[in-house]
């Protein structure tokens, strides 16, 4: 018999978005075409450069926790270029494997057991599952709360706000008013604000992207998390960062020195040698791909299927509420029957059960707008039956 297994880690669900995208890699791998609207990825093309002897060498080895220098120092000079926001390289930027384990790191470093964190709806699947770990409550926010509405979740245990901007999966965008408001709420509470910024170039417009280090200078309240997952079209490199405070950085370093050691040695290197090369590619890529957002916005009101508002990412949040079931059923339905695959709303927050996410970085705007057509006909399966018949 198997010992006693951890009692929390038992009680986490597998992540939504992985095992819908497993049944999918199943599918194709029988030779099936599935329309994949699940998938957390744009696809970029993305030349390959040249990687030295010497970083080749260098790259079977660990390198230091913090991160390369000169990745660190590329980074903080871009946050300094696009969002006027000083960043110390040496000491306020850390890179890791991901900025998935960076926001589990983040939330061991800042919640003591008890502590509550406030997460806006719709969120992230794994932000909920990472605070428990940590020892934390998670404390949702549903999606119709707007942000001066925030504070009515404040109690004297809440230790941070996390909010993800722009949003996945809606495209939300938050302004500048309202992350000022949000800071001035952490500086009245003594909370961090943890802003997950890892969409911020799939805009139409990246200069209405305001990342919160523009906000708090100080960054005594905030916390930033980004990677080269989403906004590099680098998901398989594992490659992400963090910007904070000195102190806090301090502390994440400890754990990354226990959990991680480092991110792969050779693509930091590769990262920083070509780093202006890379986003002189990938950058008109996200934005296209917002472009391509607004093209199926139109779809939407076309085939008259409602979403919540959003202008940036690859996402869409589409509320199925008339469907005649719960989303489940529908999801399965499009899967199966329909070979279409989309996320639960449910992934992102009981206020979003009535919704499905769908991500349109992989299929073309013809087969996209196909796909919808189906969805919206099993909206309302009286009315098309009737139709049929
Ligand atoms: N944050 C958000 C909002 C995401 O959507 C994802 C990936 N889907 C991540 C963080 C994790 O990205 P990575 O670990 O690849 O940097």
């Amino acid at each position: 018999m198997i010992p006693e297994l951890n009692k929390i880690v038992k009680s986490i669900p597998e992540a939504l978005s992985i095992q819908i995208n497993q049944i999918v890699y199943d599918k194709k791998s029988r030779g099936e075409r599935v329309y994949t609207y699940s998938l957390g990825e744009a696809f970029f093309d993305i030349p390959r450069f040249e990687i030295s002897d010497e970083d080749w060498k260098k790259g079977y080895h660990y390198s230091g926790s913090l991160g390369q220098p000169k990745l660190r120092q590329k980074l903080a000079e871009m946050y300094k270029y696009n969002y006027q926001s000083p960043i110390n390289a040496e000491m306020e930027v850390l890179v890791s494997a991901g900025s998935k384990p960076l926001i589990f790191m983040i939330f061991q470093t800042i919640l003591s057991a008890g502590d509550e964190v406030l997460v806006a709806e719709p969120a992230w699947l794994s932000y909920k599952e990472q605070i428990k770990l940590a020892g934390g409550v998670h404390i949702p926010v549903p999606y119709t709360k707007s942000v001066y509405e925030w504070a009515d979740y404040i109690t004297p245990r809440t230790k941070a706000i996390v909010i993800n901007n722009p949003n996945n999966p809606s495209g939300q965008l938050y302004s500048r008013e309202e992350m000022t408001y949000l800071v001035d709420l952490a500086r009245k509470h003594n909370l961090f604000i943890l802003s997950d910024e890892a969409y911020s170039d799939f805009l139409v417009r990246t200069d209405t992207f305001i990342s919160l280090a523009q906000i708090d200078k100080s960054k005594e309240n905030i916390i930033i998390v980004n990677s080269l997952s989403k906004n590099m079209g680098m998901s398989g490199w594992r490659v992400g960062y963090v910007i904070a405070h000195e102190q806090v950085i301090k502390q994440i370093l400890k754990l990354n020195q226990h959990l991680i050691t480092c991110a792969p040695t050779i693509l930091q290197d590769y990262m920083a040698e070509h780093f202006e090369e890379i986003l002189a590619y990938t950058r008109p890529q996200a934005v296209a791909m917002a472009e391509k957002r607004k093209k199926v916005c139109e779809i939407l009101n076309n085939v008259g299927i409602k979403s919540l508002r959003g202008v940036g990412t690859f996402y869409f949040l589409l509320n199925v509420s008339e469907y005649n079931g719960t989303t489940d059923e529908l999801v399965e339905k499009l899967l199966i029957e329909h070979n279409i695959a989309v996320v639960s709303g449910i992934a992102y927050g009981e206020s979003t059960k009535d919704f499905v996410r769908f991500g349109i970085g992989v299929e073309s705007l013809e087969n996209i707008e196909k796909s919808l057509k189906i969805i919206k006909s099993l909206l309302k399966p009286s009315i098309s039956e009737a139709v049929n018949g």
